[in-house]
């Protein structure tokens, strides 16, 4: 750990009148969920393709099963982890005004974070694609898949983004305005390569926002972007930063 960098850091949001998080795989990969890519990723063991919109809708049946697994059975057993926790705990300090983020995996929620863009969706909601009536993911049952909506009987499908699909407009601007507007943008676990989402620290580094990174290893915005490069897991690194915060 370079100190020198994480007092630099813990300073900047310290005088920080307006930080945001932005966060990735990488940040729940300690709640034991891999990121899609790389070696050991999710997309190592299935195929994308259950994620596009087009397959989905023609092969329910078979996207479904796979859906199930992935990201009811597997994510439902993941609980949030200090980096999430300790996120929660910068907002309810007054210290962090929102977090954007790209997983689907409702861990920030479940550590008590409440201003949360999820610019992806989450799987805690389930929306049905005939008569647009949404639930919550733990009041429909996944015993029969594909699932079929309680009131209409059309097809159910998980309230995230599809490969294909675009990002819910609401989340998107509030997310793209709450980037303009940060002093401060905590970037966390993301390889940065997806986008529009990998755009939000770059759009607020235009506007001034001072960007320091925690990830295991360099991203899209190590070399160009990031002011200070925490490197090292999301957990030891927030809890290290969390100190010097002095909190
Ligand atoms: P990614 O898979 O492209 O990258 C993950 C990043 O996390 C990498 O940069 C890696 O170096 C870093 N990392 C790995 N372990 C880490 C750790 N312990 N601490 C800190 N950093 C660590 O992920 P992405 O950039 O977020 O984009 C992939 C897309 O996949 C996103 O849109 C997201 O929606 C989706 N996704 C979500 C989940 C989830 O909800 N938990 C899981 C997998 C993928």
């Amino acid at each position: 750990m370079n100190n020198q960098t994480y007092r630099k850091a813990a300073e900047a949001i310290k005088s920080s009148p307006y930080t945001i998080a932005f966060t990735g795989a990488g940040i729940s990969v300690e709640s034991g969920i891999p990121p899609f890519r790389g070696g050991d990723g999710l997309w190592s063991k299935y195929d994308p393709e259950i994620l596009d919109l087009q397959y989905f809708y023609k092969h329910p049946e078979k996207s479904w099963p796979v859906i199930k697994e992935i990201f009811y059975d597997f994510f439902g057993n993941a609980h949030p982890n200090i980096a999430h926790l300790s996120l929660a705990k910068l907002e309810a300090i007054g210290k962090l005004q929102g977090i954007i983020t790209q997983n689907i995996d409702n861990l920030h929620q479940e550590a008590g974070s409440k201003l949360v863009h999820e610019f992806h969706g989450t799987c805690g909601r389930i929306v049905c694609t005939k008569c647009q009536m949404m639930y919550p993911s733990k009041n429909i049952s996944l015993a029969v898949t594909p699932p079929a909506c309680p009131s209409c009987g059309g097809l159910l499908k998980p309230d995230f983004v599809f490969f294909g699909e675009n990002i819910p407009t609401k989340t998107y601007h509030a997310s793209f305005t709450a980037a303009e507007r940060a002093k401060v943008v905590l970037v966390i676990g993301t390889t940065g390569e997806v986008m529009p989402a990998g755009s939000i620290p770059i759009i607020a580094k235009q506007n001034g926002a001072c960007i320091i990174e925690i990830n295991t290893e360099t991203s899209a915005f190590t070399s160009r972007y990031t002011d200070y490069f925490l490197q090292g897991k999301a957990t030891q690194s927030m809890q290290s930063l969390m100190e010097l915060v002095d909190i």
